[in-house]
């Protein structure tokens, strides 16, 4: 059986590491072929987690990103076709909501090549975010839906997608907390920024919603200046230029670093006070670490937290910001929101046993 695993962000290397290292320890015969679109290139950004994360190297790397959200789809989508003619797939493996996994999906589709979405079924409710119409449309295209949460598996049933194809497996990024956590590595700049264990406030932006709006990230930086508290911030490059744009200058204390890779950000969020973040999967990682998270935007995905008093969601604005930070809440939760640390293998298993399926049928029709 060939796997075309189509990934291309950040979020992606992480959520792939777990099913590509699933794969290699199946049995079964099973091969995968990984294209990096090129969305996220630097090499913080993403070599950094083939090496750490030992990920198969892409088999092709399209080498697209820098562009609007439609020029990088359709030029995604011409050269994923192109490589799935070539490479005749019998699935194809796309992850999260990224522009990358739009092209994968509607590719595929198109080829009559059948779909797998990992992470299926998540809705913010907000179509103004890219990242909602991405899973929306991928989700609709897909022939297996990998959901991760009760609540997604409940997304998808209540847009009528019928119940065969989704399996609620949990998820890849708890089985990455629970099998890296053992190699998370201190950053060697820790001790030297004056930084002390359980005493600072990992945060991270890069959402367009906020990059994107000036009064937003002013908001943001704002609150973070009034929490007073000591606030470690590994700058994604989008952040990075934005903040140079509007000309906003770092409050002093927010010591803004470079992206760090996987092992390092497991160690900060295993070791900060509180987390502070506009990312999906940090929000889901505070958690894995037993830490609250204050949530910078208006809505999340993650329900669950935010009902379990895990997780406020604050926006914008400064003072909530400031308020949520200086009085963080206790973190008391016995749930298992994401599963057991196994929907790695519960994927793979999934493929096949769809295999079986397919060969029964097919016996079957020979009998008829
Ligand atoms: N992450 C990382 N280094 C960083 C910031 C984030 O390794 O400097 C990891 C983080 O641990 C999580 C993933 O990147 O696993 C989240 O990606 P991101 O916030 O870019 O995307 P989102 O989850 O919002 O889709």
């Amino acid at each position: 059986m060939k796997v075309f695993t189509v990934i291309g962000a950040r979020p992606q290397f992480i959520k792939a590491a777990v099913v590509s290292r699933a794969i290699r320890e199946t049995r079964g015969d099973m091969e995968e072929v990984v294209v990096h679109t090129g969305q996220h290139y630097d090499a913080n950004m993403s070599d950094v987690f083939f090496d750490e994360l030992e990920i198969p190297p892409p088999a092709h790397n399209l080498g697209i990103g820098g562009g609007t959200h439609g020029q990088n789809t359709g030029r995604m989508l011409e050269k994923l076709e192109e490589l799935m003619l070539i490479e005749q797939p019998d699935w194809v493996l796309v992850y999260g909501d990224t522009d990358s996994t739009l092209a994968g999906a509607l590719a595929a589709s198109k080829l009559h090549i059948p779909v797998a979405h990992v992470e299926a079924g998540l809705r913010s409710f907000n179509r103004r975010m890219p990242e909602e119409i991405n899973r929306i449309l991928a989700d609709h295209v897909s022939a297996k839906l990998f959901a991760p949460t009760d609540l997604a598996f409940d997304n998808l049933r209540n847009e009528g997608i019928p119940r065969e194809k989704i399996e609620m497996v949990g998820d890849v990024m708890c089985d990455a907390a629970v099998f890296y956590k053992r190699r998370a590595r201190k950053p060697i700049w820790f001790d030297n920024l004056g930084l002390k264990v359980n005493d600072f406030v990992l945060c991270t932006v890069h959402r367009a919603e906020n990059t994107d709006d000036p009064i937003r990230m002013r908001g943001i930086f704002e609150g973070l200046r009034k929490s007073e508290a000591q606030v470690v911030l590994p700058l994604h490059p989008r952040t990075r230029g934005k903040l140079k744009q509007i000309g906003l200058m770092l409050p002093s204390n927010v010591q803004a670093v470079d992206p760090v890779g996987y092992l390092e950000m497991i160690w900060l969020e295993a070791n900060c006070r509180i987390v502070a973040t506009d990312s999906g999967g940090v929000q889901k990682e505070a958690y894995f670490n037993q830490k609250c998270c204050v949530t910078l935007r208006e809505e999340t995905e993650w329900v669950e937290l935010v009902q379990a008093g895990l997780n406020e969601v604050v926006g914008a604005d400064s003072e909530k910001i400031a308020a949520a930070l200086r009085c963080p809440r206790e973190f008391a939760s016995r749930s298992q929101f994401y599963g057991d640390g196994k929907a790695g293998e519960k994927i793979v298993s999934s493929f096949f046993n769809a295999e079986v399926g397919a060969e029964a049928v097919a016996g079957g029709s020979v009998q008829d």
